[in-house]
């Protein structure tokens, strides 16, 4: 029998969504190990090498012994960088078990899947996004680390459908991240920017993985 290809996991874990517009929804978490960014604030630096190698198959197996304790709709594609990687056998599988399907991208990369949610995080220094978001992304999640500013932001609503709304979200929840994601917002109002928010990480308040 040919060898199935494998895919290399950082870990598998049951949590709720701490970011975005999907906030507190019950989500199994698949991060991948590897990444095609070095972010300086990077939380899962963890994941940029090594990995455990999985089928498809044996992660869908990890996902259903997770879902009998937390019998969570959602799974989540994270990272690392997940696009890096070939998905398209495990989106396949988790979505035969009608699980729906997050993807958390840099948008760096772009692999048409088939999936519910593209959840896309431009980063420094170039804020760079792939042009298929421009129609694909249900939301902009932009990390409100020191380098961001209103010429970004204004930037990236210009890039996007006004009905995509673009997140600020504190680096890490840190003081002078929130502040500074408030100074952000009022700048974009007062420049006549359309469906700005500001945002937090749930995870972290709830001291959850
Ligand atoms: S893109 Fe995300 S996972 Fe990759 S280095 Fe930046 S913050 Fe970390």
């Amino acid at each position: 029998m040919p060898l199935q290809p494998t895919l290399k996991v950082a870990e598998i874990f049951p949590s709720i969504q701490g970011e975005g517009l999907r906030q507190g929804e019950p989500t199994i978490f698949i991060r991948f190990s590897g990444c095609s960014l070095r972010c300086s604030f990077c939380d899962t630096k963890y994941a940029w090498k090594g990995g455990q190698d999985f089928t498809a198959a044996q992660i869908l197996e990890k996902v259903e012994k997770l879902r009998k304790d937390f019998p969570a709709d959602w799974v989540c594609l994270t990272g690392g960088e997940p696009l890096l990687q070939d998905l398209s056998e495990l989106a396949r599988l988790l979505r035969k078990e009608k699980l729906k399907i997050q993807v958390e991208t840099n948008a760096t990369i772009y692999r048409k899947l088939p999936v519910d949610w593209y959840s896309i995080s431009p980063k420094p220094e170039k804020y760079f996004t792939r042009p298929e978001y421009r129609s694909e992304a249900k939301e902009v999640k932009l990390v409100v680390a020191k380098s961001l500013n209103l010429r970004v932001v204004k930037r990236l609503r210009k890039k996007f459908p006004l009905l995509t709304p673009l997140l600020l979200q504190p680096q890490s929840n840190k003081k002078w991240s929130i502040a500074l994601g408030l100074v952000l917002l009022t700048k974009a109002l007062q420049a006549g920017l359309k469906n700005i928010r500001l945002s937090s990480q749930l995870h972290r308040f709830y001291d959850l993985p």
